[in-house]
């Protein structure tokens, strides 16, 4: 290990937080949720201050997809790890499809697959680093994959599935993907995420764009007398987003840093702008690491590469621990990989909150570290 490395401050980026989730929160978020004093934090989540901002946040969202006429923005907590439960109860009729290519997409097939009411879904996989593209299959009546799968930096498309039954679902895991990849909301019908990835806030809560098929999907589900959890219960979370709230507590603090970074979203042009900036960051990492002698992108598939989540394959004579290291001495963290992946890899993301010219700093400070171990 040679941590003692100091990469001369020249070359730095200005903030130096590239994790993949929780991911860089911006300063100015965290300054104007303590300027809130008395007004928000500390009080009741039933009365008009939070309320408003819960209003306030499904406006912005509203704003910011332009979802089709009669889809409706949900809220509840737990996360989007508590939502694919939340799905498993509430929108699988029957059976799901789940387009399997790393682990995120994994784990919410390993909930449908637990899940004793449903039919075993069906899995269709794809390598790691490759996509998995849905197969119409009658008897499916929800499609699920993800948006952007950050375990491995693949992006997908998000669009309808031809030739599946009329009324399947398709329900998009777009955690990361959301607000840094371009979408057209009428190819979904719920569109979910978190918002401590794209949104650069914290975590707790989960959030979905339901399309009225999905929202008329959990009422009939809700009216069929199959037990479901309070905490996991749709039509219950449908019910109080109407009304500006949750079902239970939410986080406060991370429905506030969204909003702010949703303000700034909307201020710099809405979805096309975050996206021209995440296809920026994206642009300079992979065409850096096509020229570098060391590192290659390790999504083959230049299509599929993610706009907001960047994995680079190192040379073997590299360690990624070791750049890791080094980093980290010098403030630069969490390029990471997925540890489950199990290679020897960097993961940057490269949500709307990361500056292109950081990404820029950061492909010259790796230059700079391997030059010198
Ligand atoms: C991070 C992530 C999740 C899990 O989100 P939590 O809010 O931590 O439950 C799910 N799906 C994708 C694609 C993710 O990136």
């Amino acid at each position: 290990m040679s941590p003692d490395l100091r990469i001369p401050a020249e070359l730095l980026p200005r903030d130096g937080r590239f994790g993949s989730g929780p991911s860089k929160l911006p300063v100015s978020h965290l300054d104007a949720l303590a300027a809130t004093g008395t007004a928000l934090m500390g009080t009741s989540h039933r009365q008009q201050p939070v309320r408003s901002l819960v209003g306030q946040v499904k406006a912005q969202l509203t704003e910011l997809f332009s979802p089709p006429d009669g889809y409706e923005v949900v809220f509840g907590v737990g996360g989007s790890t508590a939502f694919w439960d939340v799905a498993t109860y509430g929108l699988v009729a029957e059976r799901s499809q789940h387009l399997v290519y790393g682990e995120f997409t994994g784990k919410f097939a390993t909930a449908a697959t637990a899940a004793p009411w449903l039919a075993d879904p069906s899995l269709v996989r794809g390598q790691p680093g490759t996509l998995a593209q849905p197969r119409a299959e009658s008897g499916v009546d929800a499609y699920a994959w993800a948006h952007n799968e950050t375990s491995t930096g693949v992006m997908a498309p998000v669009r309808r599935v031809d030739g599946a039954d009329h009324g399947a679902l398709v329900l998009v895991d777009a955690t990361s993907g959301a607000g840094g990849l371009p979408v057209d909301l009428a190819q979904a019908d719920c569109y979910y995420f978190a918002p401590q990835k794209g949104f650069a806030s914290d975590g707790g809560l989960w959030v979905a764009l339901m399309s009225p098929a999905a929202i008329e999907r959990a009422q009939r589900i809700g009216a069929s007398g199959r037990y479901v959890p309070a905490f996991f219960d749709l039509p219950t979370a449908i019910e109080n987003s109407r009304k500006d709230q949750t079902y239970n507590t939410p986080a406060v603090a991370t429905l506030f840093l969204m909003g702010e970074q949703l303000r700034w979203m909307l201020e710099l042009g809405g979805l096309e702008a975050t996206v021209a900036r995440t296809r920026a960051s994206s642009d300079t990492l992979y065409g850096w690491a096509e020229r570098c002698a060391w590192a290659r992108p390790f999504v083959s598939d230049p299509a599929a590469r993610s706009l907001v989540v960047g994995t680079l394959d190192l040379d073997e004579t590299i360690d990624y621990e070791e750049i890791l290291a080094v980093l980290r001495a010098n403030g630069i963290l969490d390029c990471d990989p997925y540890r489950k992946l199990g290679r020897n890899q960097l993961r940057i993301a490269m949500f709307p909150a990361v500056d292109p010219d950081d990404i820029a700093a950061l492909t010259r400070c790796l230059d700079w570290v391997v030059d010198r171990l």
